[in-house]
């Protein structure tokens, strides 16, 4: 049971009107508190599919109470950290997030297409003034709340929450000062009896790829589930889940380039059937009606569609969710993966909230002290620490 203030009424979730008082919330745009500590959080009422329910706005989750459901582990311990206020500032009267990108959303005419991905997130380059896509991806992702994860989820996430999430969650962003839900697409859960239908929306929801103009070309973002790869005159086609009869075309140097950068993914991906093959891509319109990639990046999650960057981390969340305790996964966004961060966290772990660690093989000195700094800061958590050049993974509940 949880207790807000939603229009000067303290109310609780279980109350026989609080759907009623959602309602009147959602109509008119009011700040529901939750009451978990004693100043209140403001929150807002989103709809998910045809539910009301109550959201954290951006970035608010370190303001609830470490037992309250909304609560969120601090941002420093995840790649989340470095990013706010620079390329992530938040408007807390709005209740938005403005986002600084690293890729552009129009092109010119005349240039070639098929970029992999900003470079940003893998290279030399650290600069975390602005998202990569894969960052944006991370962050659409933690927005959305698929982060997390409790016994009380098991098998009540598929595509359609997903998808319902990351809409609400592209709602609260902005880039250009544009609500990044009038940018981005991601196919809603496809069934055949409605599929005219659906068609008629998608058309609707890409047709800026096709304007007629003399200007840039507009790019739209485009989130779904990979179903597969096949090959194509000159290129690939990426057949994505719930868009049956769409291709995406990718030209065959920008291919090689995504099998070379995002190997891991794709050996993760191939090597568990369960696991889903996440794209993020900037999509673009040519006046054959073809839509090509311009910039894609990959990310694999798990069953849960929890985001796994290595074999170790997967083995870790396939222990973790067999256990009853809620978890937080967290996410690399633009560090570097010679960086630490907090793979997982276990915000109700007693009598600490706990933080857990893997050190990859072959970490640097530079690795170590950097992880020693995070561990240290935060006194109020254990630390779990899997030294993978070294040991199994040690028990998880001691
Ligand atoms: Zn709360």
């Amino acid at each position: 049971m949880r207790r807000f203030l939603i229009n000067g009424e303290v109310s609780s979730d279980d109350a026989d009107d609080f759907q009623h008082l959602l309602t009147l919330a959602y109509r008119d745009k009011a700040r529901p508190l939750c009451l978990c500590n004693d100043e209140g959080v403001p929150m807002y009422v989103a709809k998910i599919g045809d539910q009301l329910v109550i959201k954290r706005m951006p970035l608010t989750g370190a303001d609830h109470d470490a037992a309250c459901p909304s609560y969120e582990p601090p941002y420093e311990l995840s790649g989340l950290g470095p990013l706010m206020g620079g390329a992530i500032k938040l408007d807390p009267a709005a209740g938005t997030a403005a986002l600084k990108l690293d890729f552009s959303l129009s092109k010119r005419r005349s240039s070639g297409a098929g970029a992999v991905g900003s470079e940003t997130a893998d290279s030399v380059k650290n600069d975390s003034k602005k998202l990569s896509l894969r960052g944006l991806l991370h962050f659409l992702w933690h927005e959305s709340g698929l982060t997390e994860w409790t016994a009380h989820f098991a098998g009540k996430r598929h595509w359609w929450q997903v998808y319902h999430h990351l809409q609400e969650a592209a709602r609260t962003m902005s880039v250009w000062q544009q609500s990044l839900a009038e940018r981005l697409f991601v196919p809603e859960p496809f069934r055949a009896e409605e599929k005219a239908a659906i068609e008629q929306r998608r058309a609707q929801a890409l047709s800026p790829l096709f304007h007629a103009s003399t200007g840039p070309k507009t790019l739209m973002l485009l989130v779904g589930e990979v179903k597969e790869f096949s090959s194509a005159r000159n290129g690939q086609l990426v057949i994505i889940k719930h868009m049956p009869g769409f291709r995406l075309y990718l030209e065959e140097p920008a291919w090689r380039r995504l099998q070379r950068r995002f190997d891991t993914e794709l050996t993760l991906w191939g090597s568990n059937e369960t696991s889903h093959l996440i794209a993020i891509a900037t999509i673009a319109g040519s006046p054959s009606g073809v839509v090509t990639i311009n910039e894609i990046a990959l990310m694999t999650v798990t069953e849960q569609w929890l985001p796994i960057e290595n074999a170790y981390e997967e083995r870790l969340l396939d222990r973790l969710t067999r256990m009853r305790e809620k978890m937080v996964k967290g996410l690399r966004f633009e560090l570097l993966r010679t960086q630490p961060l907090a793979n997982v966290i276990l915000p109700e772990h007693r009598p600490l909230a706990r933080a857990l660690y893997i050190v990859p093989q072959g970490a640097d000195e530079r690795f170590e002290a950097a992880l020693r700094e995070m561990i240290d800061a935060r006194p109020d958590m254990s630390a779990w620490i899997w030294r993978t050049g070294e040991a199994e993974m040690p028990p998880l509940t001691v």
